[in-house]
């Protein structure tokens, strides 16, 4: 059976997977890799990747391969006041060596066969960077029965508090305290 090429999937993805052979053959002489990416599923609780554009320079160093460049991360989100849909775009610094033995944490891992995929270490530097409690602006003052909270209350509640007397405390006006 032949997999099927998944529709979402950019078309220019395919170069993020390099030739490592060839990078190798020429060390010191720097490879760059231009491409996107949409991927399928990149996520946080309330935001996900929607494009990853990616220029990056790869380079053969001794028995290591440096990636340094930068990533643009677009995202969408829901508004953590509002809760509305809203976007935006994120840029990420890459800075990351490939090795074999890789310490967890601090380089990656080189694979064992001619490829190198770049995707997982870009989705590892996505999950890092998506906003987990984005705005849709700065100034978002969230639904409008919320934002009657963050006002203060009418100026004449002090002269009449009983106009503002929520009807579901009226038991406690039962409530007698003595000093006995
Ligand atoms: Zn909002």
């Amino acid at each position: 059976m032949t997999r099927m090429k998944s529709v979402n999937e950019s078309p220019d993805s395919s170069d993020l997977v390099v030739d490592l052979p060839k990078l190798q053959r020429n060390p010191g002489v720097p490879a760059e890799v231009a491409s996107e990416w949409k991927p399928d599923l990149l996520e946080t609780t309330h935001s996900s990747a929607t494009l990853i554009q990616v220029k990056i320079s790869l380079e053969a160093v001794s028995e290591r391969i440096t990636a340094i460049g930068t990533a643009t991360l677009h995202w969408t989100a829901q508004c953590r006041r509002c809760l509305e849909a809203t976007s935006g775009c994120t840029s990420i610094d890459i800075n990351e060596i490939f090795e074999e033995g890789a310490s967890e944490g601090e380089t990656f891992e080189l694979p064992l066969g001619e490829k190198l995929d770049l995707k997982p270490m870009l989705a590892e530097q996505v999950l890092l960077n998506l906003p987990l409690a984005a705005l849709c602006s700065e100034s978002c003052t969230g639904p409008k029965d919320t934002e009657f909270f963050t006002k203060s209350l009418p100026s004449n509640t002090e002269q009449n508090p009983q106009e503002f007397k929520d009807p579901r405390w009226s038991a406690l006006d039962q409530l007698k305290f003595t000093d006995d």
